[in-house]
């Protein structure tokens, strides 16, 4: 008998703005691993990255894969084929591909994939780590993808729900999606709270299709496999998809959002969150965007608030000494705007009380009395009544103390939504008897 060995596969990078898509070739690569009859271990993992960092291309995400063979050499040289053929490279695709041949994943590779979720990590750090941990990997263009790739074979979930992910005959790629919107608000209503994201009520639109000629169909999230099989299943459209595959994922976790950023060293590119003092006044600019800043141990930030988020008239009521917590990234300054801290969300810990001072109350006549001159008191101009001192007015602050987050439609892959705070899902174990993958043909 051969020996089996535990193969690790990691990629990332491979798509474009034209038209290829990681997923995709995942589903390809699964497909082809099918045929080999190898062993799968884990569903494949589709982790979402920083979506701060200037380069990426939708979203950032990279696929890892977890089996067992009896011929990982053939499998390996078999993979790289498929990089090669199915990367958008001329397009700027930069894929990475990465491979471990190892039962387990050494701590060290999820502190890198953790890293990668906060920050922006150089294409030297990733050759560093290849070096030290005596990685097979295969690159094209500037390997840009190898960050990616090794980042999802070692991600640690914390937290993690799942998508299933349908794709497009390729007769049909340059057509328009056909789905009935009716069919996905419905699927959504029968499936919450395990799916999520799938239709936006506010703006009657649906979440779940890309709009771009790349091969995928839809998408449905949500906190486990049956869930999102049920979901698929209720989504209604005359064009009959090619397959789907169901992957483990980081979206909806807001895993990007854990990090305490670093007031002394707000790297442009980077993600987390700061707990501060409202110390500028929120001001609308043209375009209806919101600026305000707010300060950490002296140290402070302008935050700004973008109009699709639907979060600019919450953000606008916000007064200095307001205690806030912001998630977001930090946008790089330029010539024309400062360094910014890009809101994802906005938690209010505690309001400052907001008034204002008026003149006194004639006590018999029920008129506000008048001012008599600068330091001279007031007097009822009715009966002549006068006092000293103005009295002050409470005004009721128009904000809670509570969690705002971006409508559904401006969130990110990674965004938490508001249906899954405080739900945390412990590892799903893996069902191989599942149907996590189908094809047609
Ligand atoms: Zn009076």
């Amino acid at each position: 008998m051969k020996e089996t060995s535990i193969l690790h596969i990691g990629f990332d990078d491979t798509d474009s703005r034209k038209g290829m898509c990681t997923t995709f070739l995942a589903f390809k690569i699964v497909d082809y691993l099918k045929k080999e009859r190898v062993k799968f271990l884990d569903y494949p993992y589709l982790i979402r990255f920083n979506p701060n960092v200037p380069w990426k291309t939708r979203g950032n995400g990279a696929v890892a894969l977890k089996i067992e063979t009896k011929k990982p050499q053939q499998i390996k040289k078999n993979i790289v084929k498929y990089i090669k053929k199915y990367s958008a490279i001329k397009d700027g695709a930069n894929p990475g591909l990465v491979f471990y041949e190892q039962r387990d994943i050494p701590e060290n590779f999820s502190k890198f994939g953790k890293t990668a979720l906060y920050r922006l990590v150089s294409r030297n750090e990733a050759k560093k780590f290849v070096q030290a941990n005596r990685l097979e990997t295969y690159h094209l263009g500037n390997g840009q993808g190898l960050i990616g790739a090794i980042g999802a074979i070692g991600y640690k979930f914390r937290d993690h729900t799942f998508e299933l992910i349908s794709y497009r005959d390729k007769a049909n790629l340059r057509k328009k999606r056909n789905i009935l919107k009716d069919s996905v608000e419905k699927m959504q209503q029968l499936t919450f709270p395990n799916t999520f994201n799938s239709f936006d009520e506010s703006k009657n639109r649906i979440l779940i299709a890309p709009h771009g000629p790349d091969p995928v169909f839809f998408g449905v999230r949500g906190e486990d496999p049956d869930n999102v099989i049920k979901g698929a299943a209720l989504v209604k459209s005359k064009e009959k998809f090619s397959g789907y595959m169901i992957f483990r994922s980081n979206q909806g976790t807001s895993d990007h959002l854990q990090n305490e950023l670093d007031m002394d060293d707000l790297k442009p590119f980077s993600s987390g969150y700061v707990v501060g003092e409202v110390t500028e006044k929120p001001h609308t600019i043209l375009g209806g965007h919101v600026f305000f800043s707010i300060s950490k141990n002296g140290i402070e930030v302008k935050c700004a608030v973008y109009k699709p988020t639907k979060l600019t008239t919450v953000a606008a009521r916000l007064i200095e000494g307001d205690l806030v917590k912001i998630g977001g990234g930090i946008r790089k300054s330029s010539k024309k705007h400062d360094r910014v801290l890009n809101v994802e969300f906005l938690e209010v810990l505690e309001l400052k009380k907001q008034s204002i001072m008026r003149n006194p109350l004639c006590m018999k006549c029920r008129k506000r009395m008048k001012s008599k001159g600068k330091n001279q008191g007031f007097q009822c101009s009715k009966c002549g009544n006068s006092n000293f001192a103005k009295v002050e007015k409470e005004i009721p602050r128009q904000i809670q103390k509570q969690f705002y987050l971006p409508t559904t439609s401006a969130h990110r892959h990674l965004t938490r939504p508001l249906q899954r705070i405080g739900k945390f899902n412990s590892k799903i174990e893996f069902n191989n008897s599942k149907k996590w993958f189908s094809k047609k043909n």
